[in-house]
């Protein structure tokens, strides 16, 4: 490792020493940028690294509001605004009990690279709450009503809305914040600032919304493993799968997987993993979607009717089937551990594509890299989501709709441009094939270049 990286890594760990997410995605991010430091002694000298570390802005607020049965609760609200060098802020929001500054500085330092890798100028950040809309604080076992969804995203917006801006910053969902929580946003934001822009991305389409948005993530997963094969003259055509979550990502992966020829055999949630050796049918894929999206049910309440489905309770998908080809993990952080890449690698797995941020632990990481299968690394393959937010601005600064078709050859566009980006990269800096020092280099010199152009700043 460079020295220059090695003193901001101990710089960073030193000052960030409680947040071990941050420092997981920094020391990722930084052991793979050696060479183009090495190679660009300008970087160490106007300290790049060392600002690329600290967020511009993170701002933490109070989310006061009132349940159903009237009594108050309070919540933490927070937006990490870390580095708008390409363009304006842009990242989603999180409401899970999860959420914390560490994890959101790891989420928003990863957004940097992942943006700049789309091509289309975008800053990064993230954001959200620990809010659970899954557990309603008055009643154990059930969910927030959407009533109480409403009123929790109104306080949230009722400060977020001075910090962000169609130019400024511009939000979009993540985990437990869909189509319900955005519009809720949305409304009260508009409601404060007496003015209709493009402030949100994941908009309804009777607001604003860009068609084959909610698909874009899980579709783009797809289209870049689709590039990875293509490089092996291979295609999805008969692959075995496992697909982890059952949430937004992963749903429409397995979509576009089951319409490709591949046979999807798991999904997942906090509950538990399906394993269905057949492969799930698009038909059992909606009855899903039904299930988590209007429900809001788990899949422990579906296996039993889902035909030639196990449910394993607790259990996670990677260690189900006796023989696999592709893993795509599309649930949350560091749900992919060494003994699940072992497990993987021993059974036939030759791809990986990440549709979550950082699924896999670095003892993972290391696995899939040393194996030198085909590993995508979510900042690169889970890029189609934000890309079509972009996708979204542009039709709204314009005014106008483009059509499902159009929309969804861009976003085939993009991410055959990000994976050729990242393959370029890594033969350039002789690591040819490895997408992580390919999607870490292109990203972050981009944004590296941006930075000297602007002065200390
Ligand atoms: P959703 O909330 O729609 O779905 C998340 C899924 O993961 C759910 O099935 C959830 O289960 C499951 N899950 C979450 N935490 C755990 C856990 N600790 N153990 C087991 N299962 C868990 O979120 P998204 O699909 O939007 O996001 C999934 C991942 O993709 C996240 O890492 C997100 O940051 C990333 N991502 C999302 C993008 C988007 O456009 N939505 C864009 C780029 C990345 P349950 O239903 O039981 O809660």
């Amino acid at each position: 490792m460079s020295k220059y990286i090695d003193r901001v890594l101990k710089d960073v760990k030193q000052k960030n020493a409680n947040e071990p997410e941050f420092l997981q995605a920094v020391e990722e991010v930084f052991t793979t940028l050696a060479p183009v430091v090495d190679a660009h002694p300008e970087y160490e000298a106007e300290a790049i690294l060392e600002r690329i570390v600290e967020p511009e802005r993170t701002i933490i607020f109070r989310v006061p509001w009132v349940d159903d049965k009237g009594v108050v609760r309070v919540n933490r609200g927070y937006r990490v605004q870390f580095n708008s060098a390409i363009g304006p802020y842009k990242g989603g929001l999180r409401f899970d009990p999860t959420v914390n500054l560490s994890v959101l500085k790891f989420l928003g330092f990863e957004q940097i690279f992942k943006n700049s890798l789309t091509t289309l100028p975008m800053g990064g950040g993230k954001g959200g709450s620990d809010f659970n809309p899954k557990q309603s604080p008055h009643t154990p076992g059930q969910r927030c009503s959407d009533r109480e969804v409403m009123r929790f995203c109104q306080s949230f917006m009722t400060e977020l809305f001075r910090h962000i801006g169609p130019n400024t910053d511009v939000p979009a969902g993540d985990m437990n914040v869909g189509g319900r929580e955005i519009g809720y946003l949305f409304g009260q934001y508009k409601r404060l600032r007496n003015e209709w822009s493009g402030v949100l991305t994941g908009k309804a389409l009777s607001y604003g919304g860009s068609l084959i948005r909610p698909e874009a993530t899980g579709y783009g997963a797809v289209y870049f493993a689709e590039n990875m094969l293509a490089t092996k003259k291979d295609n999805f055509k008969g692959k075995i799968c496992a697909v982890s979550g059952s949430g937004n990502v992963a749903s429409f992966a397995a979509q576009k997987l089951i319409a490709l020829g591949a046979k999807v055999v798991t999904l997942s949630d906090r509950s538990g993993s399906i394993y269905v050796e057949k492969g799930l049918s698009q038909k059992d894929l909606e009855a899903i979607m039904e299930l988590k999206n209007v429900a809001r049910g788990e899949l422990s309440d579906i296996a039993a009717k889902i035909k030639g489905a196990k449910f394993f309770a607790k259990a996670r998908p990677w260690q189900l089937a006796d023989k696999l080809d592709c893993a795509f993990p599309c649930a949350c952080q560091n749900e992919l551990d060494g003994k699940d890449a072992a497990y993987l690698l021993k059974h036939g797995c030759t791809v990986v594509t990440e549709g979550a941020n950082m699924p896999s632990t670095p003892e993972a990481v290391a696995a899939f890299v040393k194996a030198k299968i085909l590993y995508a690394p979510g900042k690169a393959s889970n890029a189609g989501g934000v890309a079509t937010s972009g996708l979204e601005m542009s039709q709204n600064s314009e005014h106008l709709s483009w059509t499902a078709e159009d929309v969804d050859n861009k976003l085939r566009g993009i991410m055959k441009a990000i994976h050729d980006n990242a393959a370029a990269a890594a033969a350039k800096y002789g690591h040819k094939g490895n997408y992580v020092m390919g999607a870490n280099i292109a990203g972050f010199t981009k944004v590296a270049d941006a930075m000297l152009a602007q002065g200390v700043c």
